[in-house]
Order: structure tokens, then sequence, then C-alpha cells
């Protein structure tokens, strides 16, 4: 059994459309292929990782839902082998369900940490959780079950307008239910350096987060518009694309943050 437990990198933005899923996947691949453990988290209710993944959402029985529910599924019965070479904790439509009866729970912030055993901690080096568009209870009980928080940003205009709320999120939940948790880092996605707008989009994140934008950019590319339908990550579909060495960079840079 390895000594140490996984490094829980929470994908979250309150904004849809800003490449968490597409980022959770294509960063889970990437640390694959350097060798590392990987278990992605599902926990929107639309389920686009789980379908980006190749997972026939309508033929699933058990999803995470079941987890943090009162049926208390050990999620170790909801774990799956995907074909990326990671295992997935797959999410369905009935996630909405949980989140509406998980809010007159008692502890209703921390059903995902509880789920997230020391057993399945250990099995693993890395675990990757994607959250929906809101900063409500299912972005937050990944905030609380994690300890580095990695949020992609459009390089667009009205981008950066909401990150406050999220770090706002970020402090109170240190505050008071995960003195853990960290920013991992700030993941300048959709870039064009052709338009000026972008570079100044990136700029400004670097003025307000420093060091924590990460160097890597992810530019807008059709390779990864086209890859839901996939079924692979854009590092097995398009190896040598530059989107494929983002991804691989990035993941190097989050090695090596998680390590410092
Ligand atoms: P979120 O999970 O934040 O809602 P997604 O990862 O689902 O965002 O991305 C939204 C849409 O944009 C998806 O259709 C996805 O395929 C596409 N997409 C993601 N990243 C890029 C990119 N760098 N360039 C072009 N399209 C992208
Ligand atoms: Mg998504």
């Amino acid at each position: 059994m390895r000594q140490r437990s996984a490094e829980v990198i929470v994908i979250a933005s309150q904004k849809g459309g800003v490449g968490k899923t597409t980022s959770t996947l294509n960063l889970g691949a990437a640390l694959v292929e350097k060798g590392k453990k990987v278990l992605l988290v599902d926990m929107d209710p639309q389920a686009n990782l789980t379908m980006g993944v190749g997972v026939d959402v309508g033929e699933l029985t058990l999803s995470i839902a079941q987890s943090l529910t009162q049926e208390c599924i050990p999620l170790t019965e909801i774990i799956r082998a995907i074909d990326l070479g990671m295992d997935l904790a797959p999410a369905s439509i009935d996630l909405a369900m949980a989140e509406l009866e998980l809010g007159n729970a008692l502890g209703r912030d921390q059903a995902l940490m509880e789920a997230l055993t020391p057993e399945i901690r250990q099995s693993y080096d890395y675990i990757l959780i994607d959250t929906p568009p809101s900063l409500a209870l299912l972005t937050i009980n990944a905030l609380v079950a994690g300890k580095w928080v990695l949020i992609p940003v459009q390089a667009h205009f009205y981008a950066l307008k909401g990150m406050a709320h999220l770090m706002r999120l970020v402090r109170q939940i240190r505050g008071r239910l995960n003195k853990d948790l960290q920013i991992l880092g700030v993941l300048t996605t959709f870039f064009d350096g052709r338009t000026q707008l972008s570079r100044q989009v990136l700029e400004t994140l670097q003025e307000e987060h420093g060091e924590k934008v990460f160097r890597t950019v992810i530019k807008t590319t059709v390779r990864l518009a086209e890859a839901p339908i996939t079924g692979v990550s854009i590092l097995a579909s398009a190896g040598n694309s530059d989107a494929a060495h983002a991804y691989r960079a990035l993941a190097e840079e989050v090695i090596q943050r998680v390590q410092a």
C-alpha cells in the first residue's frame, strides 16, 4: 500500500464553459502519461465528464449520488476503470436530487470528504474533482474534500468578474471546514494570442494573482471543441497538438506545485 495520500485537486469556477471538464480530463490523462495513478470524480449533475470519457450515462445504475446520500453506497462500489488508464467516480442526473436531499442533512458539507475514505485516497497519486458551474453545495462538498483548487479562467472580457466570489468561498471554507485548502493555480483557457484582449486578460490575471497563474495557457482550438464526442483525451487523439503539449506542461507545473 502507498504511504502517501492522493493530492486532491478541485477544478472549480462558478462559470460554465470555461474548460473545467476539459481540463479535468486532459490533466488527468497527462498525469497518467507521467506514470501517476489518477481518479476522476464527477460532481456535476450534467455528467459531462462521465460522458466525455465514454461512459453511457443511460446505462449507469449507480453514480456518486448514491455515495453522498442516505443510501451510503461505498464509493469503492461506484468507482470504475475507464479506457484512459484511470478510474472514474461517475455522475448522473441523480446528483441534482442528491444535492437537494443533502441540503437538509446533518454534515451536508462533508459528504464527499467522508465518501473519499483514507483507503481510496491511498490508492491514487491524484484525485481530480470536476464541479458544476455554481458555488452551491456540490462544489462546497468538493472544496471540503480537497486540498487544492485549480481555477480555469477564460481569456475573455467578463471572465475576471466573479472570481472574487470563488476566492471568498475558498477563504471561508479554509476558515471553517477545511484549513488545508489552498489555491493550486489559475489556468488561462480559451487563449488567443492574436487578440489584444486575450493578452490583456492574461496580464490582468498575472497582476492580480501573480505566481498563482500557471505559465501554461490553454489556447482556443477546434481540437478541444470536438473532443467531447471522441471519448478520449487530446493526448490520445492528437498527441502532438499544441493542446496536448499544453496539458502535459500543465501536469508538470501541477506536480511541481504540489511537491513544493
Ligand atoms: P466547463 O466544464 O467549464 O463548463 P468545458 O470543459 O465543458 O467547460 O468546455 C466548454 C466547451 O468548450 C466544450 O464544448 C469543450 O469541448 C470546449 N472547449 C474546452 N476547452 C476548449 C479550448 N481550449 N478550445 C476550444 N474549445 C474548448
Ligand atoms: Mg463541466
